[in-house]
C-alpha cells in the first residue's frame, strides 16, 4: 500500500523546487518527484545572467543546486521517481509510474522537453552518434570541429555562444531571416566571427556514415535550393514540448498540451487541489523567475487549500508573509 503524503510536488525544477521551499518552510514536509532530469532544464545551460540575486550571473547546475538545497534545509524529502498516470480516488491523487504515490495536495511542476526535428536521420544520430540537445553537456566532445545549431530563439544562440569555446565554427541553422532571441544575445552572437548564420534554411536531413552525423541536408526556403552542409555534431534548438502527457484528459490542456488553470487563479485547476506550474503551464514566458514565481504562487495556493481540506480551521496567512 502507498504511503498518504500531504503534498507531492511534481518536477525538480525552478518551478518544483520553489514550490518546495515554500511548501517545507510551511512546515508540510514536502516530497518532490524530480523524474530523471533534477534540476530540470537549467542545469543544461551554462550561464543564467538574468536571475534576480546574481550580477555576475551564476551556473545553471549551481543555481539548481543550491535551491535544491534550500528545500531539503527546510525539510522537503526527494525521490527520484516519474509520473507515468495520474488518478484520482476519495479526492486523493494517485501518480503511478514504477512506484505509487497517494497525497491529498499536488503541485504539477513538469516542465518540457527538447522538440524533435523529425527529419530523417535523426533517431539514428541521436545520443553519443553526433545529435545532442544540450551543449553544455556535450559541445567539448566537438573541439576544434566544425557543428551546426538549428533554432533561432535564445536556446539557440547561448548553444551557438556556448559551442564557441571549443568548436572551430559553428552554423546557426535558422528558417527566418532574423533570430527571435533577446537583443542582447542577438548582439553578442552577430559579434562572433566563429558563428556562421546560414538564414532561410530548413533542415530536411541529418546525415551521416552509418555511425556518426557528416552533414546536415538543406532547402533554402527563398530559393527552394538544396545543399549539404558537411559537419561533425548538431545541436537542436527547435523548441520545447510540455511533459504532459501523464495527466492523460483529467486536466484540461491547450492544443499543444500545456496544462490550462482556472481564469481567475492561474496555478489552480479545475480539480480541487491539483495545482500547476513552471514551463509545463506557461507557452509564453518559459523563464526561470517566472517558474519560480508560479512555483512559489502553487505552494501558497496548496497550503491555504490543504489548511482548509484538513479541517485545520479557517485559511492562516500563509507563514511567508507572517
Ligand atoms: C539551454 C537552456 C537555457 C536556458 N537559459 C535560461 C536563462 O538563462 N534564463 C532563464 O530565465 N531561463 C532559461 N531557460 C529556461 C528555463 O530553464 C525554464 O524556464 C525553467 O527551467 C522552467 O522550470 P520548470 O521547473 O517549469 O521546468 P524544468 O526546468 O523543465 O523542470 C521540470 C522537472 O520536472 C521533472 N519531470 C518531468 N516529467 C516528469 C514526470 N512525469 N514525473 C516527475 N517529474 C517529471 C523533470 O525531471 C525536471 O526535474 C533555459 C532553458 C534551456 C533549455
Amino acid at each position: 500500500m502507498e504511503k498518504q503524503e500531504d503534498v507531492i510536488v511534481l518536477g525538480g525544477g525552478c518551478a518544483g523546487l520553489t514550490a518546495a521551499i515554500y511548501l517545507a518552510r510551511a512546515g508540510l514536509s514536502p516530497l518532490v518527484l524530480e523524474g530523471d532530469q533534477p534540476g530540470g532544464q537549467l542545469t543544461t545551460t551554462d550561464t543564467v545572467e538574468n536571475f534576480p540575486g546574481f550580477p555576475d550571473g551564476i551556473g545553471g547546475y549551481e543555481l539548481m543546486d543550491r535551491l535544491r538545497r534550500q528545500a531539503e534545509r527546510f525539510g522537503a524529502r526527494f525521490a527520484g521517481d516519474a509520473a507515468e498516470e495520474l488518478s484520482i480516488a476519495d479526492g486523493d491523487k494517485i501518480l503511478r509510474g514504477a512506484g505509487c504515490f497517494r497525497c491529498r495536495a499536488l503541485i504539477v511542476a513538469t516542465g518540457s522537453s527538447h522538440r524533435p526535428l523529425g527529419v530523417p536521420g535523426e533517431r539514428e544520430y541521436f545520443g553519443g552518434k553526433g545529435i545532442s540537445v544540450c551543449a553544455t553537456c556535450d559541445g567539448a566532445f566537438h573541439r576544434g570541429k566544425t557543428v551546426a545549431v538549428v533554432g533561432g530563439g535564445d536556446g539557440a544562440v547561448e548553444e551557438a555562444l556556448f559551442l564557441t569555446r571549443f568548436c572551430k565554427s559553428i552554423y546557426l541553422i535558422h528558417r527566418r531571416g532574423t533570430l527571435r532571441a533577446s537583443r542582447i544575445l542577438v548582439d553578442r552572437l552577430l559579434a562572433t566571427p566563429q558563428v556562421i548564420p546560414v538564414w532561410h534554411s530548413l533542415v530536411e536531413e541529418i546525415v551521416g556514415d552509418g555511425k556518426r552525423v557528416t552533414a546536415v541536408a538543406l532547402r533554402n526556403l527563398e530559393s527552394g535550393e538544396r545543399s549539404v552542409l558537411p559537419c561533425g555534431g548538431v545541436f537542436l534548438a527547435v523548441g520545447r514540448i510540455p511533459n504532459t502527457d501523464f495527466v492523460g484528459k483529467l486536466l484540461p490542456c491547450d492544443g499543444d498540451g500545456y496544462l490550462l488553470g482556472l481564469p481567475d487563479n492561474p496555478v489552480a485547476t479545475a480539480i480541487p487541489g491539483i495545482f500547476i506550474a513552471g514551463d509545463c503551464a506557461d507557452r509564453t514566458y518559459r523563464q526561470a523567475v517566472v517558474a519560480a514565481g508560479s512555483g512559489a504562487q502553487a505552494a501558497i495556493a496548496a497550503e491555504r487549500w490543504l489548511a482548509t481540506a484538513l479541517g485545520s480551521g479557517p485559511v492562516k496567512p500563509h507563514s511567508a508573509s507572517i
